[in-house]
């Protein structure tokens, strides 16, 4: 058993009313950690000390801040076992997944951002024969709300947290509540590199009520940067309100994966693998609507399920595990809840759909990849998200009719094509409504380009100069010249 405290003002503290609960290990559902539970007052001592650092971290030369956050990544690549057990242990992904890429990615986007704030640049708007020179500076933002989801725990924690603390802002983190470990030992890492008491800070706990709402209403917060369901953004959105807080959402999706007749079916097929059963589908990327051309689809639907079968199912540090257990036994039944659904509104199971309960597989979470064939995208199993390793696959014709099927969703956030053709390629990623739209492949990212959803998947975008505008104020200094 680990205790997990929170971490304020560059101290590991209990919470303030001393409360705790207990964290779970999805492969057993056995105890793992003993975490503070925070609360209002908890969050109130986080925001007052990353206030006070920010006076001096916000003037920090952009170069000194890099140096620091450079050390923090290397503390995070020298601890990078610890970080990948700690990762699956709490949170069930395969440990490869944790090991080679989540934790490289933390290293990453840390050396990533901290680089692009000492090289920002920003506009000068001259207009000489006014004599007129105006030029914007940029600031930092202030005291920022890291509020992040269970699914790649310190992955996208440091997504928010590298920009934040690059761009000069402090950070008060709310890790999820399912999976607080990393972002611990990510705390210990920022005090062994010598990054300033206060710069970051963590409050572990709940959301509603708690912990998270705390920091959402909290009159010192000056942003919320959130990752998580979209019925929580809007929870967050209202509550953020009276105060005016600067928001950025990256929330939930429902993304077509439209595979074309004419594509190259086998990497459409390794593509669609990873699209819906990676990280047991508990990815807000996944292609979890799988729209195969007709005269391809019973071939190819034929493939995906042998294929599906073949992802090894278990224990998450057993190196030939693809898929390990759901995060929780709740999240569990939910989505099973949803593959019930699935055959009551008429969709064909073709495999999987069953908890697994074979030896030690019976303590833990575990559902095999799930397909569904014959779906129709106006059933419920095609409109909400079920973030779990269940694919809703149904065929279509025209390309005209996979662009409408992908379209017929108030989310937003991905999508992939599979296709030779030059012009199939670029109209659909044109004419589908999405942050995101891969051609040939899945996953690929380019931190300087745009993340974030349309319609109910996001609000704003991270990424690059994305998050330079969102973690900085634009000031407009306007000169006269004599
Ligand atoms: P969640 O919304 O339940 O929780 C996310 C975080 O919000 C947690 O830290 C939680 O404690 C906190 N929270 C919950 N209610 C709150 C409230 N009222 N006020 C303040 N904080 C609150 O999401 P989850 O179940 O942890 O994660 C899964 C969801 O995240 C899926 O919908 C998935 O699509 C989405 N997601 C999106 C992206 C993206 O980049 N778009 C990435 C990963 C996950």
């Amino acid at each position: 058993m680990r205790t997990v405290e929170h971490f304020i003002g560059g101290r590991f503290v209990p919470a303030a009313s001393e409360a705790t609960f207990t964290s779970v290990s999805p492969i057993d559902n056995r105890p793992i950690a003993e975490v503070a539970e925070g609360d209002a007052d908890d969050v109130g001592r986080a925001v007052a000390a990353a206030r006070e650092a920010f006076a001096t971290w916000s003037r920090m030369d952009p170069a000194e801040r890099r140096r620091i956050l450079y050390r923090v990544a290397d503390g995070v690549e020298s601890r990078i076992d610890e970080l990948a057990e700690w990762e699956t242990r709490d949170m069930g992904k395969p440990l490869f997944l944790s090991r080679d890429k989540d934790m490289p990615r933390v290293a990453q986007n840390l050396r990533f951002f901290a680089d692009w704030a000492e090289h920002a640049s920003t506009r000068t708007y001259a207009k000489p024969w006014d004599g007129v020179l105006s030029y914007e500076l940029r600031e930092p933002l202030g005291v920022v709300g890291a509020i992040s989801p269970w699914n790649f725990p310190l992955m996208l924690l440091s997504w928010k947290v590298a920009p934040a603390l690059a761009f000069g802002c402090t950070v008060v983190a709310k890790p999820a509540e399912q999976t607080p470990v990393t972002a611990s030992i990510l705390a210990e890492i920022c005090a062994e590199a010598g990054l300033p008491d206060g710069v970051f800070n963590v409050v572990h706990g709940f959301g509603p009520d708690a912990a998270g709402e705390a920091l959402t209403t909290h009159p010192d917060v000056d942003a919320i940067t959130f990752t998580g369901e979209s019925n929580t953004g809007r929870a967050i959105m209202a509550a953020a309100a009276p105060t005016m807080k600067k928001l950025s959402f990256e929330m939930g999706g429902k993304s077509a994966n439209i595979v074309c007749a004419d594509a190259d079916l086998d990497a459409a097929l390794e593509g669609a693998l990873r699209g819906s059963f990676v990280n047991q589908g508990e990815v807000c990327l996944a292609g979890s609507r799988l729209l195969v051309q007709r005269p391809v689809y019973d071939e190819f639907v034929r493939r995906f399920v042998a294929a599906a079968e073949s992802w090894p199912v278990g224990d998450p540090f057993d190196p030939a595990t693809r898929v390990g257990p759901l995060v929780s036994e709740e999240h569990l039944e939910r989505v099973l809840s949803y593959v019930h659904l699935a055959q009551e509104e008429g969709a064909k199971l073709l495999t999987g759909g069953e908890r697994l309960t074979d030896g030690a597989l019976a303590e833990g979470n575990y559902l095999a990849p799930t397909v569904f064939a014959d779906a129709d995208n106006s059933m419920r199993v095609c409109q909400e998200e079920i973030f779990g390793p269940v694919e809703m696959v149904m065929p279509f014709d025209e390309v005209d009719e996979a662009i409408a099927i992908a379209n017929d969703s108030r989310y937003g956030l991905a999508g992939m094509v599979w296709t030779k053709n030059l012009d199939t390629a670029h109209k659909v990623a044109q004419e589908v409504r999405t942050g995101t739209m891969w051609v040939n492949c899945f996953f690929v990212r380019d931190l300087r380009a745009p993340f974030g959803g349309y319609k109910e998947s996001g609000l704003g975008r991270e990424g690059g100069d994305y998050s330079h505008e969102f973690f900085t104020e634009a000031k407009a200094v306007v000169v006269k010249l004599s």
